[in-house]
């Protein structure tokens, strides 16, 4: 048996992770399983087709992300027959749009046989999935394209499938001199001028798109472009429009299986399509598309093999597209105010004092997962109810990875009524490029007044600083303060003090400069004096802004190398202690060093207290 996957396989003899991804194992298992059944037979009504061989089964899944997971017989070319009609459907609603072609096609289903030549009671096809409504579909495209409708039908599909997809000429030369059913059905069509006068070009067209030559991994990346709202996951080549997507699974669903759709849709739940080559597609929304290739077909013409497979993957799994389960509830992370939570800023006593006071002011909401009608609903309810929001709310998106538009809708709406309340409401976790900021921006009515930052952090920042503001306590950047107000220096006398003065150089700063550097020498620490200060991480995760009166580079005297940058954010005054000196001025003068390190203690604990309180308030959830 052959198996491949396209995902990196581990190294050989790799012990401690596992070898196989679960989902190709099932497939090979089904694999093994199901080829020693060789009930029904292949298709001979086309003659070419008696050449098949039955023993040939190859399956293929492909998932939203692109990966391509591939058993047995996956790459055996084989005709594409009525799997066609899925797409070749899909391509007529593009072109003709969806009036012309309601017009002409129903989407019941028919309960018969795909070659039925019974029509509604309005002499249209029943749906387009029998071969009266298939016929009739690529009637519509030649109307449009002429000479050029297969080509047209040809490039359409290669782009579902990802490659220049070719014709089986032999094939197409059997059905052409032995389609006479097909040829009687497009003649009564012609007679309901659901044909235009040229039926043998019609009859052509459809004849050569059925010759379509695919593999089972083709029809697979065919149905996951479906299953991806018709962007092809692994060109990443938009295909077709998401509301053509779901017309065509409809159908699909009604009436994919011919006469056994019904039967299909209860038992296996999940869209399809069979062809009398022996192929089958099914794409289960946003989940993955299944493409399976077993010539030997069963008494409705499907393939018995790819049959059992869809079965079983469903069963296995649970795939019924109708047997859906999410809970609205898991989509809020955390909902909680400031209190003991503050951003990375360090904020003046008095400062900090208002926030302790007002930190139900800021209501942070965040949020996780994709954001659609249901879980949009409820977090507005959340936001709408009793008790009236706080004055400042932020929605943190850092955790969602996509927006549906109902969703958009229904949170623009509510964030719309927000700001007339006088809720200023605040987005963090989205770019201002991003698609997720402009649905959202999009649909409410001042969004001017929507605040939007990168980080959560961010974001209750300038939260705070709004706080601090509606209460009269913003000092803003102080000018400059004594070195009695450093915290590492508090308890120190004024002879202490000056020692350390003598000891250190005044250092000035523009906006943006960068102090410290990650990496370097720790060989010294900073106080500053005027102006603010930003500690960053490589990554550019800021740990802390810093004022007048605190210290930086303290954990020199720990370590003996810098663990983050220090950038300038205003023109900066600070002085420099250099350790060396500094540990001479500590040999002779013990009883300030202790002060000093007791000081270096207490902040380090207060840090501490801080990071506790914010994972003791995010474990909550
Ligand atoms: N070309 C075939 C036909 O028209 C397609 C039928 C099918 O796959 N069910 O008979």
């Amino acid at each position: 048996m052959d198996v491949r996957s396209t995902s990196t396989a581990s190294p050989p003899g790799t012990t401690g992770y596992p070898t196989r991804p679960p989902l190709r194992r099932f497939l090979s298992d089904c694999y093994e399983q199901f080829r020693s059944d060789n009930s029904g037979a292949v298709a001979d009504y086309i003659p070419e087709l008696k050449r098949a061989d039955p023993a040939h089964f190859g399956i293929s899944l492909v998932t939203i992300d692109g990966h391509i997971y591939e058993v047995g017989d996956s790459a055996v070319p084989f005709t594409i027959q009525s799997v066609s009609k899925a797409f070749v459907f899909a391509l007529a609603l593009e072109m003709v749009g969806e009036a012309r072609v309601s017009a002409t096609i129903g989407v019941e289903p028919s309960g018969e046989a795909f070659n039925s030549i019974r029509l509604t009671n309005d002499n249209r096809p029943f749906n387009p999935m029998v071969n009266a409504g298939a016929i009739a579909c690529s009637g519509l495209i030649y109307e449009v394209e002429g000479k050029g409708a297969f080509e047209r039908i040809r490039a359409k599909l290669s782009q579902f499938a990802g490659r220049e997809l070719g014709v089986d000429d032999a094939v197409h030369a059997s059905e052409t001199a032995t389609g006479n059913r097909n040829r009687a059905i497009a003649w009564l069509l012609r007679n309901y001028a659901v044909l235009p006068d040229d039926v043998d070009a019609v009859l052509d067209v459809y004849f050569r798109q059925c010759a379509i030559l695919v593999t089972a991994r083709d029809l697979a990346v065919m149905a996951a472009t479906l299953a991806n709202r018709g962007i092809n996951p692994v060109t990443g080549v938009q295909v077709i429009t998401p509301h053509i997507v779901a017309r065509t699974l409809s159908v699909m669903t009604s009436s994919g299986m011919y006469d056994y759709a019904g039967e299909w849709t209860y038992r296996v739940g999940i869209p399809a399509k069979s062809g009398v080559g022996g192929g089958i597609v099914a794409a289960l929304p946003s989940q993955m598309g299944l493409g399976t290739f077993s010539p030997l077909l069963d008494d409705h013409f499907n393939s018995v093999r790819g049959l059992k497979v869809c079965e079983a993957l469903s069963a296995r799994f649970d795939l019924h597209m109708l047997n859906r389960n999410a809970d609205v509830r898991t989509s809020i992370m955390a909902d909680y105010d400031i209190y003991g939570i503050s951003s990375r800023r360090s904020r003046q006593p008095h400062e900090q004092q208002i926030l302790d006071e007002r930190h139900s002011d800021i209501r942070v909401l965040e949020l996780v997962g994709a954001m659609n009608f249901g879980t949009i609903d409820y977090v507005t309810r959340k936001l709408t109810g009793e008790p009236p929001n706080a004055p400042l709310l932020i929605i943190d998106f850092r955790r969602v990875p996509d927006i549906t538009a109902a969703g958009a809708e229904l949170f623009g709406e509510t964030l719309t009524a927000l700001g007339d309340g006088g809720v200023t409401t605040i987005v963090s976790g989205v770019e201002r490029s991003s698609t997720l900021w402009q649905a959202i921006s999009e649909r409410t009515a001042d969004a001017r007044r929507l605040r939007c930052f990168t980080l959560l952090d961010d974001a209750i920042e300038w939260a705070e600083d709004q706080v601090i503001y509606r209460h009269g306590g913003f000092t803003d950047v102080k000018e400059s303060s004594h070195l009695h107000e450093q915290a590492l220096l508090a308890e120190l006398g004024e002879d202490e003090i000056a020692a350390i003065v003598k000891l250190s150089t005044t250092r000035r700063y523009e906006p943006g400069q960068r102090i410290i550097g990650a990496g370097e020498p720790a060989s010294s620490l900073f106080f500053l004096q005027s102006g603010m200060v930003s500690v960053k991480l490589p990554s550019g995760v800021r740990l802390a802004s810093l004022g007048p009166g605190m210290e930086f580079g303290e954990m020199a005297i720990l370590e003996q190398s810098r663990s983050a940058d220090v950038f300038a954010d205003t023109p900066v005054t600070c002085l420099e202690l250099p350790l060396d000196s500094f540990a001479d001025y500590r040999r002779l003068h013990p009883e300030t060093s202790l002060k000093i390190m007791r000081n270096l203690a207490a902040i380090l604990a207060r840090r501490l207290v801080a990071a506790n309180a914010k994972v003791d308030l995010l474990s909550a959830y």
